[in-house]
């Protein structure tokens, strides 16, 4: 499963995170999932459920925020959301664009004690 792997490394990163800050705990993660990066949200948060017990993070919240994807159109440079790779510019229906945000998948902010 994709998901728990992932979940797995956010633990570590906010393990690590807190280690630096010398804090044994960690309050708070905040996660940021875009919509074209191939995770599925709700498999992410039941995998976190499994990658926070018995670790630094066991009491912590955490929060995923979806990112909607983003592109620029390169006939007439007009930015639009777009849910696939191969969709084509509401503005002026041609296909060919640049991604500007949607495959993101990173740990925002952590809080730690
Ligand atoms: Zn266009």
């Amino acid at each position: 499963m994709h998901e728990l792997s992932i979940a797995m490394s956010i633990v570590d990163i906010a393990t690590e995170y807190a280690a630096k800050d010398n804090s044994d705990k960690v309050n708070e993660i905040e996660i940021e999932v875009g919509s074209l990066s191939g995770v599925v949200i709700e498999a992410l948060d039941f995998a976190m459920e499994a990658a926070v017990k018995n670790s630094i993070c066991e009491n912590s919240k955490w929060i995923i925020l979806e990112i909607p994807a983003k592109a620029k159109c390169d006939h007439n440079g007009k930015e639009y959301e777009l849910d696939n790779l191969y969709a084509k510019c509401p503005h002026c229906g041609k296909y060919g664009h640049e991604l500007i945000q949607g495959k993101e998948l990173r740990v925002k902010s952590l809080m730690v004690d």
